[in-house]
């Protein structure tokens, strides 16, 4: 893969843009806005593709995979309602767009990718270096990492077939789950707050993810 890591007024000026659909769409989290106003996604996609990093779609980043449409990036984050030095769980590292969405409004980030290329990649990405607060792990997202919570806030970035509920275990009391589950041809989002005893669903917009796999693939 080759990407341009220079960003250019043009660049800027087509993602002020951006946030401005993201903003007509419903987003209101002003911090979520800044986030996307300063993460150049072209970083994530191949130079070839510079064109369409500023549209507000999701896009094939290789692997049958793809890196999600910021809207929806947007909108899992507004959910995750952030605090700085959050511990975040995510599930499907993909381009690391939403992992750096995340480090850039504080929170330390932990994300699995189970497709060894696209982990093996985001090795090479010079870019993610400026981001010492994002863990990287090649796992399966199922098991979630429980050697390193409890978690603040997790983040599931694929069609969840099911709440995982290793991923309820690694929480925090008080702590939220943001996840895209399965409901016919499209994916609910829901948000999960664990509780003393027992979990707190709340219900959101439909959205079409990628499934979520079960193991690794190498
Ligand atoms: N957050 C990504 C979105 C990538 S699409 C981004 O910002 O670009 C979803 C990703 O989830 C894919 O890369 C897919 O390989 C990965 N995935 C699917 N099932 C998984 C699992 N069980 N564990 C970890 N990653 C998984």
């Amino acid at each position: 893969m080759r990407r341009s890591l220079e960003d250019s007024y043009r660049h800027k000026g087509l993602r002020k843009k951006l946030v401005d659909t993201v903003r007509e769409k419903g987003i209101k989290d002003e911090n979520v806005l800044e986030a996307i106003n300063n993460v150049p996604r072209h970083f994530f996609l191949d130079s070839a593709f510079l064109d369409v990093a500023y549209v507000d779609k999701a896009f094939p980043i290789g692997e049958g995979q793809t890196i999600s449409q910021p809207y929806t990036v947007a909108y899992q984050t507004e959910l995750l309602q952030i605090q700085k030095n959050d511990k975040v769980l995510e599930i499907g590292t993909g381009s690391a767009y939403q992992a750096v969405v995340l480090a850039a409004l504080g929170a330390k980030v932990f994300t699995i990718e189970r497709q060894k290329k696209l982990f093996d990649e985001n090795k090479l990405f010079v870019y993610l270096k400026q981001y010492p607060n994002i863990k990287f792990f090649y796992g399966d997202g199922f098991q979630g990492l429980p050697t390193y919570g409890p978690f603040d806030k997790v983040i599931v970035t694929a069609a969840a077939p099911e709440i995982p509920p290793r991923l309820i275990e690694q929480m925090k009391v008080g702590g939220k789950m943001v996840i895209p589950v399965n409901n016919g041809a499209a994916q609910q989002m829901r948000r999960v707050t664990k509780l003393e005893q027992g979990i707190e669903v709340e219900y959101f917009d439909n959205f079409s993810f990628v499934p979520m796999l079960q193991g690794k693939n190498a």
